[in-house]
């Protein structure tokens, strides 16, 4: 039913692969060796993210190297080289030392992804203060939420996004002692405890010693997308640089001369751990476009800026298809040699697509905020199974599970059977808590288990497929249908651009499944197209798991991130109060 395997070849491939003998680097001590590929802090003091990101490189062979590449919305180019990003990063972090902000006091930042973002980011963390990004779309009421969660002491933003979401919530965040402002310095600004960045840095040494930070010390805080619920705050240590790194270096396949880019934005956690945090530690020159997504831009970035690694998202992926293959035909992409894709599930059209469009295939990763870093891939030198996500990393023990009443699991060992995906504990970027929800979070774990509340399988080979999350599975007759087979079947056909399946309560079946779908350009919704794709969808699924209805839509709700809200589908087709709505993308 899926395309064929993609086979690889490493001795094809124009770079040898990071991870060769994936048998070999899965034996004991993973992650012991991952931790010798860092430095630590001098002096034995410990193991500090913005040290092994920016330090390390900006002291040592590297410092010239460039670091950061940010291009604003006209494209214009704003570079860092490992010394100079160093450098600002330290102006920041003594410039939140001289306001009085400490070790674990948490800094919000509230910004698109412009130059001080990152250096904000850095210098938070050299600091030893907690990062917490917030995704710049973000209404006020978001934005009030989020930073009253991690009783936010400080926040960076523009004059902009002040003015127009901030400045009115201010009295209702006691906590929120200091406010750094991005832009001409025009708020400059009466209140108190309001501060223009730019002078800020000015007055600030370019000198920063970073203190004792114990691997336990917390780093970031960062929101999940809100896809099934309202958003948790996941908890992370510096710790967790040690998969940030080797996953990239693993299953991004980053070597030193690759420029990486990860379309990501900072708010969402891929953005912080692959958009910021692994290509520094690796050394590699990272992208970071302010613009937002627009397929002529994106092949334009990808030839001018010679990118090799580009690491995006179904959403995106499927964006580009509709735009259609004839635009990437414009371009040229020498410097290109390995796409990856994280997010949702990929689709298998999708994987291949990427084969059409850029002679290389689309390579599904698979994890969450939660998890921190990424625990499942299709790595540079395995074979693609389209429409699976591949792998565990070596050091992870991935498992398939069902929970029993008594607390316990019961590990499934057939391979094909479904359950839920599991995560033995204890790699070292796990989340340590959800901020205020400690409940919450035991419950997340069981026997030794960290439980993703995901559904999957996984084959004979120790290939992982998805099936669902366990919210959105759908029981119809007696049988569970993973909402993503009914969509990857109809994205096959021409005239669809975006599916999302939900059960549809039925007195006899229990539930029903529904599609809504959003058709390309040229396609008008009809009666004869709507038999034409529950004809094409049974033929492929069989008549148990195809849609028994179809509803044509502009479109299908999806978090801003780009993950299909089917909560969403299903309360407004029932009716039923649409729940926490803040990460909605609603086109602003
Ligand atoms: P919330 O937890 O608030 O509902 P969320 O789970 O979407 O939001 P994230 O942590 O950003 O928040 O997303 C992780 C989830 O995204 C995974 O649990 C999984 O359901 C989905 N996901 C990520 N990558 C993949 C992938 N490669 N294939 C399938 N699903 C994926
Ligand atoms: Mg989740």
């Amino acid at each position: 039913m899926t395309p064929n395997a993609i086979v690889k070849s490493a001795s094809k491939l124009e770079v040898t692969p990071n991870l060769l003998d994936y048998d070999a680097a899965r034996a004991r001590g993973f992650w012991e060796h991952a931790r010798e590929e860092l430095d630590g802090l001098p002096g034995d003091r410990g193991l500090n993210i913005a040290h092994e990101a920016v330090d390390r490189h900006a002291f040592g062979a590297r410092a010239d190297h460039l670091a950061l590449r940010c291009l604003d919305k006209r494209r214009e180019v704003h570079d860092f080289t490992y010394a100079e990003l160093g450098a600002e990063a330290s102006r920041f972090a003594n410039a939140l030392r001289g306001l009085g902000v400490a070790k674990g006091d948490l800094v919000g930042v509230l910004a698109g992804r412009i130059p001080e973002l990152y250096v904000a980011a850095l210098g938070t963390l050299k600091n030893r203060s907690v990062f917490s990004p917030l995704f710049s779309a973000f209404g006020p009421e978001p934005i009030r939420t989020r930073l009253a969660i991690g009783n936010a002491m400080a926040l960076v933003t523009t004059e902009l996004l002040y003015e127009r979401k901030v400045a009115a919530l201010r009295p209702s965040l006691p906590h929120l002692e200091h406010v750094i402002l991005v832009g001409e310095g025009g708020t400059e600004t009466d209140v108190p405890g309001t501060y223009d960045y730019r002078r800020l840095l000015e007055a600030a040494d370019d000198v920063f010693e970073i203190g004792p930070t114990d691997p336990e010390d917390v780093a970031l805080v960062h929101f999940t997308s809100g896809t099934t619920g309202k958003p948790k705050g996941a908890v992370h240590v510096h710790g967790a640089i040690v998969s940030h790194h080797i996953t990239g270096r693993l299953a991004l396949d980053l070597h030193p001369d690759d420029v990486f880019w990860c379309t990501a934005d900072p708010g969402w956690v891929t953005g912080t751990s692959y958009g910021i945090i692994s290509p520094l530690s690796n050394g590699v020159t990272a992208i970071a476009d302010e613009g937002d997504f627009e397929a002529q831009r994106w092949y334009g970035i990808l030839e001018s800026e010679r990118v090799s690694v580009w690491y995006t998202a179904p959403t995106a992926i499927r964006m580009m298809m509709k735009a259609g293959v004839e635009l990437v035909r414009e371009h040229e992409f020498p410097a290109l040699r390995f796409l990856a894709s994280v997010g949702e599930p990929l689709h298998p059209a999708g994987v291949v697509w990427g084969e059409e469009a850029f002679g290389l295939p689309f390579h599904d990763n698979w994890w969450q905020t939660e998890t921190g870093g990424i625990m499942i891939a299709n790595f540079a030198a395995m074979d693609i199974r389209p429409g699976s996500m591949g792998r565990p990393m070596p050091g992870v023990e991935a498992g398939i599970v069902h929970r029993r009443k008594d607390g316990g699991v019961d590990e499934v060992t057939t391979p094909g059977e479904q359950g839920e995906l599991a995560l033995r504990t204890g790699w070292p970027s796990m989340f340590r808590a959800y901020l205020g929800e400690s409940e919450r979070y035991e419950r997340c774990f069981a026997g030794g288990w960290y439980m993703t509340g995901d559904l999957a399988f996984r084959d004979a080979d120790g290939y992982y497929w998805f099936i669902g999350r366990a919210d959105d599975v759908i029981k119809s007759s007696g049988h569970l249908i993973g909402p993503f087979e009914v969509e990857s079947v109809l994205l096959e056909h021409p005239a669809v651009a975006h599916a999302g399946v939900i059960g549809k309560p039925d007195p006899v079946a229990g539930e029903i499944v529904k599609a809504f779908v959003t058709l390309k350009p040229n396609y008008v919704p009809s009666r004869e197209l709507e038999k034409e794709l529950l004809a094409h969808a049974r033929v492929r699924l069989g008549a148990v798991v195809a849609p028994k209805e179809i509803s044509f839509t502009d479109e299908v709700p999806a978090t801003r991130s780009g993950k299909i809200m089917r909560r969403l589908l299903k309360a407004r087709e029932l009716g039923l109060p649409e729940g926490d709505v803040s990460t909605l993308e609603t086109g602003e």
